[in-house]
């Protein structure tokens, strides 16, 4: 016993150590806010009276909080966030790439292997983590407690299985194609009962002819009605109010609207709620996950843009959906036994418009030039093309044209100089060529976004504030840039273990795994973020 003396006399001088079992939170909550920009906190900060406003007032609020790589996308986002590692780790590079085994672009959840489980019309989309590289917190905490029961809720795919990872017992997301709540064969042989029962009481279908009117009065918006550029989905205009109506029925054209109004979101909330009953989460004997990627900020914000009244009103929407989240917490777990992180999978970018100087970048300009540019050097390919697919810009050689270019420098050079022409492009990465050592930011960021066997041989970047998108895209605004729009997001984080205050430290939401795993003692080797011990309360008691 003498001899544990010293060693916790040493303890006692550390900033923070970990909490007694006793003490520790046995619930994690992770709220991942799909395309929720960092200034949003401040920018509709007028309309915050629930949820964000208890996340502020009480929480710890990492005001610097960055993604240090460059594909910013929803797919990488969760997975960093799950895992605490970048894209070059995790291996959920983006949302899609080019599978050079099989030849064609795949999904990055998508899994033949995991046949889907539907929770309404059939569909014929599996997926599962299996191309997520490392475990994530949630599948730690399944190893390393047992008993420990994992759900996680998205509109997207990508979303619930980047914070689940690779098991749980409810990964639930919602299938554009079949307009239904879906999950797969790798988290569930059939429907669960208490996801069911939930969809089968409050079919989203109930949202068929309400209207999306303002939460607020008119006059406290900042962002006007009806902006410049807007793209509003079918059977919508770009003034309020959005009424959610089919063509005939519950259709297409219906769910398309709903995904992108606040009752999306007022949706999961209240499934999360729900399934807090029902399994007890942070109510027995051991820990608990609860994830959920609230998608309607993103599903909005393409079509209207971060500067649209539609926006702004989806934010406001999600502050009370947070404050009921919140208020169920507090009164079924309890605050100081629940700990949750809150943050987003990537920011965005204005509507690109003549007035700031920026406009449309197609990825398929860029592709066509780089055929052209090796066609001139290397002639016409006997079969197929030099550039045999084109994701967002990320270019893909064929293997042949792969070989040629790596032992001929000129060549990238002059794909380069023939690209960097193109109005709109920034400048065009040779993967290859990339390290996390450079002294270019940008090379760095775009070697932290990539793992070679997924990535394309060259990545594109477009200039600030510029859209590089597909020719026939319908997005009015995106994002996927190392640009400072992109890269921040809001981190707070709130509940048991957690000091209030702002920090101004640096941060990113690989750091979010880590912090949480600390305050619910568990071991998460191998990770790229560190521990935000600052907003860490530090032990009370001796170690037990
Ligand atoms: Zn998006």
């Amino acid at each position: 016993m003498r001899r544990l003396i010293p060693a916790l006399m040493i303890a006692a001088f550390l900033w923070w150590r970990p909490l007694a079992a006793a003490d520790r939170p046995r619930l994690v909550v992770i709220v991942v806010v799909d395309q929720f920009r960092a200034d949003y906190l401040s920018t509709f900060a007028s309309h915050w009276r629930s949820g964000f406003k208890t996340l502020l007032a009480e929480g710890a609020n990492f005001r610097r909080a960055q993604y240090p790589y460059l594909h910013t996308d929803t797919c990488a986002g969760h997975a960093t966030v799950g895992t605490g590692t970048l894209p070059r780790t995790h291996g959920m590079v983006s949302d899609t790439w080019w599978d050079r085994d099989t030849g064609r672009q795949i999904g990055c959840t998508e899994d033949e292997a995991a046949p889907p489980v539907t929770y309404g019309r059939p569909t014929t989309v599996g997926a599962s983590g299996r191309r997520l590289m490392v475990p994530t917190l949630a599948d730690r905490l399944r190893e390393q407690r047992p008993g420990a029961r994992v759900v996680t809720l998205s509109l997207k795919a990508r979303s619930a299985i980047g914070l689940a990872g690779h098991a749980g017992d409810v990964v639930l997301w919602f299938e554009d194609a079949a307009m239904a709540f879906t999950t797969s064969r790798a988290y569930a042989s059939a429907p669960v009962p208490a996801v069911k029962e939930f969809i089968d009481r409050s079919p989203y279908e109930k949202g068929l002819g309400t209207i999306w009117t303002l939460r607020d009065p008119a006059g406290t918006y900042r962002n006007r009605d009806a902006g410049v550029g807007e793209r509003p989905p079918a059977g919508w205009s770009a003034l309020f109010p959005h009424e959610l109506k089919g063509v005939k029925d519950a259709d297409a054209q219906f769910a398309g609207q709903w995904r992108r109004s606040p009752q999306a979101d007022a949706y999961l909330g209240r499934l999360a709620i729900s399934l807090i009953d029902a399994y007890g989460l942070g109510q027995r004997n051991t820990t608990d996950f609860l994830g959920i990627g609230f998608s309607a900020v993103d599903t909005v914000g393409h079509l209207f843009g971060p500067d649209s009244r539609e926006v702004e009103d989806v934010a406001s929407r999600l502050d009370d959906t947070l404050g009921a989240l919140i208020e169920s917490l507090d009164a079924k777990v309890g605050r100081a036994n629940y700990v949750l992180a809150l943050s987003a999978d990537h920011g965005v970018a204005a509507i690109p418009s003549a007035v700031n100087g920026s406009g449309r970048v197609a990825g398929e300009d860029v592709r066509d030039r780089v055929e052209e540019v090796l066609r001139g050097r290397y002639g016409v390919p006997k079969t197929g093309s030099h550039v045999v697919s084109n994701v967002e810009g990320d270019l893909y050689l064929a293997a042949a044209t792969q070989m040629r270019l790596s032992g001929d420098p000129a060549a990238v050079r002059s794909v380069q100089a023939a690209v960097a022409m193109i109005p709109g492009v920034q400048q065009v990465l040779y993967t290859p060529g990339l390290s996390d050592k450079s002294p270019d930011p940008i090379v760095r960021a775009a070697a932290w976004s990539s793992v070679a066997s997924r990535n394309g041989d060259f990545i594109t970047l477009p200039k600030r504030d510029w859209l590089l998108t597909g020719r026939n895209s319908v997005n009015a605004a995106s994002h996927g840039t190392p640009y400072d729009y992109d890269q921040r997001v809001p981190l707070i984080l709130f509940g048991g273990g957690i000091r209030r205050g702002s920090f101004d430290g640096p941060a990113a939401p690989t750091d979010i795994a880590p912090t949480l795993a600390a305050v619910i003692g568990i071991d998460m080797p191998k990770v790229e973020g560190r521990l935000l011990n600052e907003a860490l309360v530090a032990a009370t008691s001796s170690t037990r």
